[in-house]
C-alpha cells in the first residue's frame, strides 16, 4: 500500500516507529563503534604494554650481560632465558641480522625480515602467517649498547589470536544483539504507543460518528492517561459549548418562524377575507390594508432584528463609531416617545441631566434607548411615571443612564430571562395595546444589552417591585 518512501508518511503510528527505528539504530551503531574501538584499543594496548616492558627488561638484562663477559652471544643467552613468560618468544639478533639467542630454543618464531630503525625505541606490529592462520604481535627495538659498541635487535612477540578471537566473539555479540534489542525496542514502542493512542482512536472514531444533531455524547474521561484525559475533556467542553450554541440557534429559528408566522397569517387571512367578500365597503378595505400595514411593520421589525442579532453573532463589526453627545441622542429619543407617552397619559420627568460624550455608533445607541423607553411606556401603568436619568460616575469609570417606570412587578423569576431572544413575560395587563403599542417579539432587550456589551458596556435590570422596574444601561466615559 506504501512505497518505501511513503511509509515514512504513511499512517503516523507506523510512521513514528519506523522513525523511532531509524534513530534508534543509529545511535547504537555510534555508540557499538565507540565500545568496538575502545575494546579493540585496550585489547592491544594490553599486549603490547607487556611486549614493551619486556624489551626493555631484555635491554637492561643484556646490558649488564654484556659489561660483564663482553660476549654478545653469551650475554644475549642468559638475558632471553632469564625472563621467563608464557607464551611469549623472545630473540635477540646482532646488528645484521644473525639470531644471537631465542626462547624457546629454534621456535624460529619471528623471521627477522627487516630491521628496526635504530632509534632505540621500541616498534609493535601484527604480523600474519603466511596462510593467514594466525597473527602475531611482534615488538622490536634496535638498541645501541655502549659496553661493547655495537647495535642489537631485541624481538619479542607474542600470539594475538586468542584476543583476536575474543574481540570477534564481541563484535559477534553486538552485530547480533543490537540490532535485535532495536528491533525488540521498535517492536514494543508499536505496541505501547498503540495502547496510548487506542483513547484517541477511539475518540476519533466517535467524534467521525458525531452529527450537529447529536452533540449529547461526550468523550470517556478517565482517571489515566492524563494529556489524552486533558483533551477529551476539553473535547467535552468544546461539544458542550457546540452543544448549548446549537441548541440556542435552534430556539432561535424555532422562535422567528413563530414570531414571523403569526403576521404572514394575518396578512394572509385578512386578503383571503377581503378577496373572498364582494360587499366590502371602501372603510373595510382600508382597515384591512391599515391591518396589513401594521402587521407588515411589524415583519419588518422582526427581520431587522434578526438581522442585527446574526451579525453581531457572527462577529461581523457592524459599528460604525464616532464621537457624539449620548445626552442629546437621550433627549431626542425621549421626545420620539412622548407620543406615545402622552397616548397612555404617561409623564416622562428627567431626574438628573449631565453631558457625557461617548465614542460610539450613534444609530445604535438610539435603538438601545428607544427599546428601553418603549417598553418603558409600554409597561407603565396608565396615567404613570417614567424617571430618565443620565450621569456619570467617575469612580467606575462609566456613564449611567437610568430608566424607571411604574407598572407592574417583573417577577424574579423572569429577571434574566427577560434579556433572553424572544423571551417575553406572558401577561396581557400592560395597557400596551390601549397605548397603540404593539407587542414586540421579545427581542427589545436582548438586542439593547447586545449593544451596549459591543460599545463595552452592560445592561441590566436594576430592580423590580410594587412601585415598578428600574433599566440601568452602563457605558464607559472614554480616556
Ligand atoms: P418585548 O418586545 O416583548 O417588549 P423585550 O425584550 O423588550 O421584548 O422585553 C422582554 C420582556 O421584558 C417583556 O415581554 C416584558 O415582559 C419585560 N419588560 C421589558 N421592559 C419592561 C419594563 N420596563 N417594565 C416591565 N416589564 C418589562
Amino acid at each position: 500500500m506504501y512505497g518505501a518512501r511513503g511509509l515514512f508518511r504513511g499512517p503516523s503510528l507506523l510512521r513514528i516507529t519506523l522513525w523511532h527505528l531509524v534513530v534508534l539504530l543509529l545511535f547504537t551503531s555510534i555508540l557499538s563503534l565507540i565500545i568496538n574501538v575502545l575494546l579493540t584499543r585496550s585489547s592491544y594496548a594490553e599486549t603490547d604494554g607487556v611486549l614493551t616492558s619486556l624489551t626493555a627488561a631484555i635491554t637492561d638484562i643484556l646490558r649488564s650481560g654484556l659489561s660483564e663477559s663482553g660476549l654478545d652471544e653469551l650475554a644475549a643467552r642468559d638475558a632471553v632465558r632469564e625472563l621467563r613468560f608464557e607464551g611469549y618468544t623472545l630473540a635477540i639478533y646482532d646488528d645484521y641480522g644473525n639470531l644471537l639467542a631465542e626462547r624457546p630454543a629454534r621456535s624460529n618464531a619471528v623471521q627477522l625480515s627487516d630491521l628496526p630503525p635504530a632509534d632505540g625505541k621500541t616498534h609493535i606490529v601484527s604480523v600474519r602467517s603466511p596462510n593467514e592462520r594466525t597473527t602475531q604481535r611482534v615488538a622490536k627495538a634496535r638498541i645501541h649498547l655502549e659496553p661493547v659498541g655495537r647495535s642489537y635487535v631485541i624481538v619479542a612477540s607474542r600470539s594475538f589470536d586468542s584476543p583476536l578471537r575474543a574481540l570477534a566473539a564481541r563484535r559477534r555479540v553486538i552485530l547480533t544483539y543490537v540490532p535485535l534489542a532495536v528491533l525488540l525496542a521498535a517492536l514494543a514502542s508499536f505496541y505501547l504507543m498503540r495502547a496510548t493512542f487506542a483513547p484517541a482512536l477511539k475518540m476519533s472514531q466517535q467524534a467521525l460518528r458525531m452529527s450537529a444533531s447529536d452533540l449529547a455524547a461526550r468523550f470517556p474521561v478517565t482517571r489515566s492517561n492524563g494529556e489524552l484525559n486533558q483533551l477529551a475533556a476539553n473535547f467535552n467542553g468544546l461539544l458542550e459549548r457546540l452543544d448549548t450554541s446549537f441548541e440556542s440557534q435552534r430556539r432561535f429559528m424555532a422562535d422567528a418562524s413563530h414570531e414571523l408566522r403569526t403576521p404572514l397569517s394575518v396578512i394572509g387571512t385578512t386578503t383571503a377575507v377581503m378577496l373572498e367578500t364582494t360587499t366590502s365597503s371602501a372603510d373595510d378595505l382600508r382597515d384591512a390594508l391599515r391591518i396589513i400595514r401594521q402587521e407588515g411593520n411589524r415583519l419588518r421589525r422582526v427581520v431587522e432584528d434578526m438581522f442585527y442579532l446574526a451579525q453581531a453573532d457572527s462577529g461581523t463589526p457592524i459599528l460604525r463609531n464616532a464621537w457624539l453627545q449620548l445626552d442629546e441622542v437621550l433627549l431626542e429619543t425621549v421626545r420620539s416617545v412622548g407620543q406615545l407617552a402622552r397616548a397612555k397619559q404617561v409623564r416622562i420627568h428627567f431626574e438628573s441631566f449631565e453631558e457625557a460624550k461617548v465614542f460610539g455608533d450613534e444609530d445604535l445607541l438610539r435603538r438601545v434607548f428607544v427599546n428601553l423607553l418603549a417598553n418603558a411606556v409600554k409597561y407603565s401603568s396608565q396615567g404613570g411615571l417614567i424617571t430618565v436619568g443620565l450621569d456619570r460616575h467617575d469612580d467606575s469609570g462609566q456613564y449611567r443612564v437610568r430608566i424607571a417606570n411604574d407598572g407592574d412587578e417583573i417577577a424574579p423569576a423572569d429577571r434574566d430571562r427577560i434579556f433572553d431572544r424572544f423571551y417575553r413575560v406572558l401577561d396581557g395587563n400592560t395597557g400596551a395595546t390601549e397605548a397603540g403599542l404593539t407587542g414586540g417579539a421579545g427581542l427589545g432587550l436582548a438586542i439593547a444589552r447586545s449593544i451596549a456589551e459591543l460599545h463595552g458596556g452592560h445592561l441590566k435590570l436594576e430592580s423590580s417591585g410594587e412601585k415598578g422596574s428600574v433599566f440601568v444601561c452602563l457605558l464607559p466615559i472614554p480616556k
